[in-house]
């Protein structure tokens, strides 16, 4: 970085078109990607680091192995695998001591493949892959030798690999990196306070991102394993203005005064007598951890994790007993549509013959029915509203709100969860929060996550269960599948047939589940099909739900919008097509449909197209656990650094460099690090601790330090 002096004139917010280098059409491309300022650029970290320092050999390879050599292509070829139309790319390469493959199971970009062609020298970086015993590269960086700088190239021995953007080198992204540094005014001043970076061994973070970009290669194994002080101080940064944020709320929380509900609990007690199983030792557990917080004399924030199926809408309806019992209204908001219905069935079942009144409220409900809704609410002659996000709207108004319930919590926000709150509370005090999840995370995690909650687990499924039976296959054996569904369909079960609903394709898959129901209509005319899809009216879609329910339809064919909670008990199978799109715990939740009832169930996940070897892997996962802890163990583990797939159906927020597994320490730490100042300086009113709030207003918004002073 000695050039000639550039003028300094750009700052971090400064647009990147700006850079010397970049302008309009190359800034364009960045910003697709998210890239927008100068900022932004420099947070576009290396995903891994080139090491020159020794020359290597194809043969001296090892697996797990991060190298960069030089070879020659021997071959280029491609093939297509099973009955796909999706392609596998191999490219051979040699150098002078063996021969080794580059796989692609995607072309990063239109004419990438063309570029290669035998006896071509070029660069291979990348890991070394072990596919069934065979060392091989798997989507590694291929450059032509040729245009490689070489300058570069003879001087640094550690790298920084990017990914490449729409065929922007990623030496040519490092030079821009270069340039925008040369340029740079100044770095804004450190937020964090000297005694901070003391205790927890950090440089600064001026310092951290120079040393991001230009490493030392003195400490070069540091930087293959993400432990490098410049990740060091990336990653618990990344932590820490999350743990800060769930610190402050924290904060704010346990100043605020809870309604007291405290009663003789006569009401959930005829609940418990009225049904027809036994809570779970696990239900139990979470109700009386509830009724603690009832009366604690603060409002409750407590997350209710547990499996699809393992009673938790249960349990948060004893809590509606026990407010009622006191006086006060509960509102239940739900997903969807059809599981706000379900719920309000639900409930008209269990609790009206309580003396509880329900009501419900979704998109579809007309505007005269929700001025008696109003009405009713502000008379307190409803005792529980169900609805979709409809009951976050302005005109929604209580009497006297002690409890909010909220399903499925990682579609909502934290944010929204704020909108529920001042609505016609009781006394002017918060309500009670109840927070229902069925994405089990690691305990630990959930902790640190949902670090402003206090969790309770249901780990533990209705003892009448019979476990649900997994198999994942290729396309070669569907039929197969389709017969043996039939077959549960003959002995009176029903069945599931689900397609991903990814957003980008969300006509060519829904294509997909339409011309899969006509084919299977076709085949199977004595089977009644149903056909369910996001695009359909609310209405239809009811239709629809309520005739699979009452069993007119026996196979229901859909995309996602069954994900969450639906309840068919005798629905026993299901077959999820593409399910390498999702997210094992997504894959997990949609099993949960099925396995609800006295009949085994079974769940087939098909593989669509050629597979990556690792992919395979983490799709067979489910077939050996039925427990969604250990599911989402095993996707967060192999959650690779960088690659954050499923991240927003778990509700994790999605980092840069931090990897949750992996930096599990530095998050522990960051989590101390942050609970600790507020402990010290509840509302952040030292000296030196004003950058702080000042970078935490400006990370998470305003709001982020409400409730606090
Ligand atoms: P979740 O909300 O966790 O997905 P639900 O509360 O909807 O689970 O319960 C799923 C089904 O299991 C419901 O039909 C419910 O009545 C039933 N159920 C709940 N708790 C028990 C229990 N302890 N024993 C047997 N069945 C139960
Ligand atoms: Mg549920």
């Amino acid at each position: 970085m000695s050039d000639a002096p550039l003028k300094q004139n750009l700052r971090l917010e400064t647009e990147l078109q700006f850079v010397k280098g970049i302008g309009p059409k190359l800034a364009s491309v960045f910003s697709k990607n998210g890239i927008k300022t100068v900022g932004d650029f420099f947070e576009n970290y290396p995903r891994a680091f080139e090491d020159r320092r020794a020359a290597r050999h194809i043969s001296t390879l090892k697996e797990d192995d991060i190298v960069s050599l030089k070879a020659s292509i021997v071959n280029v070829s491609s093939y297509s695998m099973g009955r796909s139309s999706r392609k596998i790319y191999d490219i051979l390469i040699k150098d002078e001591s063996a021969q080794i493959r580059c796989k692609f199971f995607r072309v990063p970009y239109k004419g990438y493949f063309e570029r290669f062609k035998p006896y071509q020298e070029v660069r291979v970086v990348g890991k070394v892959t072990n596919y069934r015993g065979r060392l091989e590269f798997h989507h590694p960086e291929l450059k032509d030798v040729e245009i490689e700088n070489t300058e570069t190239a003879a001087e640094d021995l550690l790298v920084p690999i990017y990914v490449e953007n729409e065929g922007i080198a990623s030496n040519k992204i490092h030079k821009l990196i270069e340039s925008a540094f040369q340029q740079l005014k100044e770095f804004p001043p450190e937020s964090f306070p000297p005694s901070l970076m003391k205790s927890y061994d950090l440089i600064t973070r001026a310092e951290a991102l120079q040393k991001i970009h230009f490493p030392d290669v003195e400490f070069a194994n540091d930087y293959h394993v993400f432990k490098s002080k410049a990740h060091r101080r990336i990653i618990f940064e990344e932590f820490f203005w999350l743990e800060m944020y769930l610190a402050a709320r924290r904060s704010g929380l346990k100043k605020e005064k809870g309604l007291l509900i405290e009663n003789k609990g006569a009401l959930a007690r005829a609940l418990e007598k009225s049904l027809p199983f036994e809570l779970t030792m696990a239900q139990k557990k979470s109700f009386a951890e509830i009724k603690t917080d009832f009366r604690s004399g603060q409002p409750m924030n407590r997350l209710v994790q547990g499996d699809v199926g393992s009673g938790k809408t249960l349990v948060s309806f004893l809590t509606v007993a026990e407010a009622f019992e006191s006086g006060y209204q509960s509102c239940l908001m739900a997903p969807t549509e059809i599981l706000s219905e379900q719920h309000f069935k639900n409930a008209q079942k269990i609790l009206t013959p309580l003396g509880i009144a329900v009501g419900i409220l979704t998109g579809k409900t007309k505007a005269k029915d929700r001025i008696l809704l109003l009405e009713k609410l502000i008379s307190g002659e409803i005792h529980l509203l169900i609805g979709t996000h409809a009951l976050i709207e302005d005109w929604v108004q209580f009497c006297k709100l002690g409890l909010v319930i909220i399903d499925e919590q990682h579609r909502f926000g934290v944010a929204q969860r704020g909108l529920l709150k001042n609505k016609g509370q009781a006394q002017n005090k918060s309500p009670h929060f109840l927070i229902m999840t069925a994405t089990p995370i690691p305990r630990t995690l959930a902790m640190t996550v949902y670090g402003d909650l206090d969790v309770s687990i249901i780990n533990e499924m209705p003892k009448n269960r019979i476990p649900i039976q997994t198999r994942v296959i290729t396309e070669t054996k569907r039929a197969q599948a389709v017969k043996f569904m039939i077959e549960q369909i003959e002995k009176g079960r029903q069945a599931y047939v689900v397609y991903p609903l990814v957003e980008e394709s969300e006509k060519i898959d829904l294509k997909n589940a339409t011309n899969e129901y006509e084919k299977l209509k076709n085949e199977f005319p004595k089977v009644r099909f149903g056909l369910l899809h996001g695009k359909m009216k609310p209405i239809e879609k009811d239709e629809v739900m309520n005739q699979f329910r009452e069993h007119k339809i026996d196979i229901l064919v859909s995309t996602t919008v069954i994900e969450v909670g639906v309840d068919v008990p005798n629905a026993n199978l299901m077959m999820i097509e593409h399910s390498e799109r999702f997210g094992l715990s997504q894959l997990h939740q949609l099993r949960g449909r099925v396995g609800r009832g006295e009949h085994k169930s079974f769940c087939v996940m098909i593989m669509g197209y050629a597979m990556s070897p690792e992919t395979r892997e983490r799709i067979e996962f489910m077939e050996k656990t039925n427990d969604g802890f250990k599911v989402a163990e095993f996707d967060l583990e192999i959650r690779g650094p960088g690659e954050f797939m499923g991240v927003k159906q778990s509700g994790l927020p999605g980092f840069k460099m931090a990897n949750l597994v992996r930096d599990f320490e530095l998050l522990k730490a960051a989590r101390d690090c942050a609970f600790e100042i507020f402990k010290s300086d509840p509302d952040l009113k030292r000296k030196e601790n004003q950058l702080l709030r000042e970078e935490l207003i400006k990370t998470h918004g305003p709001t982020a330090l409400a409730g606090i002073g």
